[in-house]
């Protein structure tokens, strides 16, 4: 926990709507497979994804291995996709935000606009603006 401090200068309010399109474009390419990736910030922006290599899996919520995870302090945190029109955090999903990363994305089918929420490593949802 403490690689992802309280610095306010790493504080995260806000995604580009590029970001939030390319997420939700690869939710519904993925589809009925999860789509994972990490989120890289700059100034409090989200404004680019990390794909991990093998990451990608039909089994649902073992997209991201712990071990796999890079230390990297431009990455705020993690985005998957959920098959169901769901975007609620699993048991799985909450025990791994806990260990990994400060803001999560979750997408959900069928995955417009609308249907993606942000989390905390509580899994209490998050207000994210969606900035041009
Ligand atoms: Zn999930």
């Amino acid at each position: 926990m403490s690689l992802f401090g309280k610095d306010p200068r790493n504080e995260v309010r806000a995604i580009r709507r590029k970001t939030l399109n390319m997420i939700l474009e690869s939710s519904r390419s993925s589809f009925p497979n999860e789509f994972g990736a990490l989120l890289r910030s700059k100034e409090g922006v989200i404004h680019e994804l990390v794909l991990l290599p093998g990451t990608i899996s039909g089994s649902r919520h073992a997209i991201f291995q712990l071990h796999m995870m890079p230390i990297d302090f431009s990455i705020v945190g993690t985005v998957h996709s959920h098959p169901s029109p769901n975007f609620s955090p699993s048991e799985a999903d909450l025990d791994f935000f806990r260990r990994y990363g400060r803001i999560h994305i979750v997408t959900s089918y069928p995955f417009e606009e609308v249907d993606w929420a942000a989390y905390d490593l509580n899994g209490e949802e998050m207000e994210l603006e969606v900035v041009d």
